[in-house]
């Protein structure tokens, strides 16, 4: 019984979701759906790929959160549209927390939408908010183990960034067993190796982003 409330919930979630999707295509906004465990880098991310992209993408924000504004004030800074869902203690954000968010957003005037997704591993991999990509964000204090201990989220994941790479020399972490890991799980998933920190090899990440806005 219990199973069936939850397929419906999910089937329900993806029809809004296919409405969303609607909404953004006929804005022609590009949207991206970052995910991650708490602390991995999902704000600095964004704001990295706001300074890279300043001038020549217009960019808006959705930040998921189970409360709070910080993530949003910060990146409010920056100039660019942003608006804050607050889960009220909920650990995913859902097609319909969404639908709201679009429908506060100028999508006429933005290209690219990043939606940083609740802190968590486990359930925003089940719910579709309408994006046109997952962008999974791993970190290199977090430990190699994680796509073994959350395979759903790695098996979802169109792009895996693995961030904090300037940690390497510190911590254990192997880069290769994890990117193997992945790949046994999910073909085609991409990869790249980044700091947010440092800025070390954003540009690829930036690139990736820049060939699948041409698609849009
Ligand atoms: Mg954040
Ligand atoms: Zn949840």
């Amino acid at each position: 019984m219990k199973i069936k409330v939850l397929k419906d919930i999910l089937d329900a979630n993806e029809q809004l979701a296919e409405r969303n999707r609607q909404l953004l295509d006929s804005n022609s906004v590009f949207a991206v759906n970052l995910l991650s465990s708490p602390g991995a880098g999902k704000t600095s991310l964004i704001l990295a790929t706001i300074k890279s992209l300043k001038g020549e993408i217009k960019i808006g924000v959705i930040e998921g959160d189970v409360s709070s504004s910080l993530d949003a004030e910060v990146i409010g800074k920056e100039g660019v549209p942003v608006l804050q869902i607050n889960t009220g203690g909920g650990c995913h954000l859902d097609a319909n927390m969404a639908y709201t968010a679009l429908n506060n957003l100028p999508l006429k005037s933005i290209e690219l939408l990043l939606i940083e997704n609740v802190g968590n591993l486990i359930c925003p991999a089940e719910f579709a908010l309408g994006e046109h990509k997952k962008v999974l964000i791993s970190s290199i204090p977090e430990g190699d183990d994680k796509p073994f201990k959350y395979p759903l989220m790695f098996h979802k994941a169109d792009a895996v960034l693995i961030n904090k790479i300037d940690l390497l020399p510190y911590l254990k972490f192997d880069i290769q067993s994890f990117s193997q890991a992945i790949k046994a799980m999910n073909q085609a998933v991409e990869i790249f190796q980044i700091s947010c920190a440092t800025g070390q090899r954003i540009q690829e990440w930036i690139s990736w982003l820049l060939i699948q806005l041409s698609k849009r």
